[in-house]
């Protein structure tokens, strides 16, 4: 049977060559990046070489990149970081973040005794620039706004020119979790358009268990891990220097051919939505025609026999998921597709492509959709 792996935004396969990469480096240095002889040296130089390329690929400084676990890490680190300041008194976002940013929102605010705002937002996940402007110009003290650049589960793009100009507009900070778009559009950060942006790994087809948070030069962020002074006191503990390296490696890739494989997946979406269509009775689409490129979301009418629609595509060779990859691998149902109003009536397929995926996967995902 076929296999189509759809769900490129949960994580991607790795890049064969960063997956060399990796094993030379595991089978060749293993020295502490905080040792001062040479086997300890060596490592710290394949850190702040990775920190080189990722900076010079988002167009930002060195000492701007910090080395983290992944998005999850980085967004708890800013996120509690940010809130435990004294200046900053309240947090704008919206209902459709990731759950690592809905959840270290709700969890670091209540401790800090900061004020959560969520902005509304349209069918399609976009906000209104308009209400953040008025919020934002009602408060007298600092603001923090969190808003994801794409939406990982319908791939919505916010505006983030509009959106940074309200901010600076109203002395407000600003974070985008631009997970989903690092690797994938060439963000510069250079232009001061945020403050703090987060990366992770696996996304692009890089290692799992490693990304990175970019730190605007003038931000102080108190830091979540305590017990040592790596990347410069505010990510405690041994850096991964293999996984970083091969971050930097894997980002380095998927730029050399951004712009490519963005129109490539231009038309391969095209191609699914007009296929979809005209071929598969009441789909529904929930992905606007300006959402990320590579992400597709649909939805089929919620009837009582198809509950099991995400095990009956997988028996037939489809890997997708209906929302964001949930960390028990129980189903639940999505956040995104609740809070654009659609939860009640559809069942919600998430197709997220990679630079792997091609037309006849698609061909085969319609062929059994349309069977089932
Ligand atoms: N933010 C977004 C938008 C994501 O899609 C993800 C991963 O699903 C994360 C954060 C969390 O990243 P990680 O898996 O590296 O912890």
């Amino acid at each position: 049977m076929r296999k189509v792996y759809l769900d490129n935004a949960a994580t991607t396969m790795m890049e064969p060559s960063v997956i060399e990469l990796m094993h030379s480096l595991m089978a060749k240095n293993y020295g502490n990046p905080s040792s001062i002889y040479e086997l300890g040296r060596q490592s710290r130089v394949i850190v702040e070489k990775a920190r080189t390329v990722i900076a010079r690929l988002l167009n930002v400084l060195p000492a701007n990149i910090f080395f983290t676990s992944g998005g999850t890490e980085s967004i708890n680190t800013l996120i509690s970081g940010l809130l435990q300041r004294e200046d900053i008194k309240a947090i704008i976002t919206s209902p459709i973040e990731h759950t690592a940013m809905l959840k270290s929102i709700e969890y670091y605010a209540n401790i800090f005794n900061k004020e959560v705002i969520y902005l509304d937002i349209d069918r399609f996940g976009h906000i209104d620039l308009a209400q953040l402007n008025k919020i934002l110009s009602e408060k007298e003290e600092k603001s923090l706004v969190s808003l994801m650049h794409a939406n990982n589960e319908i791939g919505s793009l916010l505006p983030l020119k509009k959106v940074s100009e309200v901010c600076r507009n109203n002395n407000a900070l600003f974070l985008s979790d631009t997970v989903q778009t690092i690797g994938k559009f060439r963000n510069d950060f250079s232009t001061g358009i945020l403050d703090f942006a987060v990366g992770s790994a696996h996304k692009f087809h890089g290692p799992k268990g490693v990304g990175f948070m970019y730190i605007n030069n003038n931000e102080k962020v108190i830091p979540l891990m305590q017990g040592g002074s790596q990347e410069r006191n505010m990510r405690a503990g041994t850096e991964n220097f293999i996984a970083i390296a091969a971050m930097a490696k894997a980002m380095e890739i998927a730029y050399e051919n951004i712009d490519l494989q963005n129109n490539k997946y231009i038309k391969l979406k095209d191609y699914l939505v007009n296929k979809l269509k005209s071929e598969v009775a009441d789909i529904i689409i929930n992905s606007d025609k300006t959402s990320l490129p590579n992400i597709l979301n649909i939805g089929i009418p919620k009837k009582p026999d198809n509950e099991m629609y995400l095990i009956r595509l997988e028996m037939n060779g489809i890997f997708v998921s209906g929302g964001s990859a949930c960390g028990s691998g129980a189903v639940k149902e999505s956040h995104v597709i609740k809070a654009i109003g659609k939860a009640n009536t559809i069942r919600p397929i998430r197709l997220a492509m990679s630079k792997f995926t091609t037309q006849k996967d698609l061909d085969y995902f319609i062929e059994v959709l349309k069977k089932l």
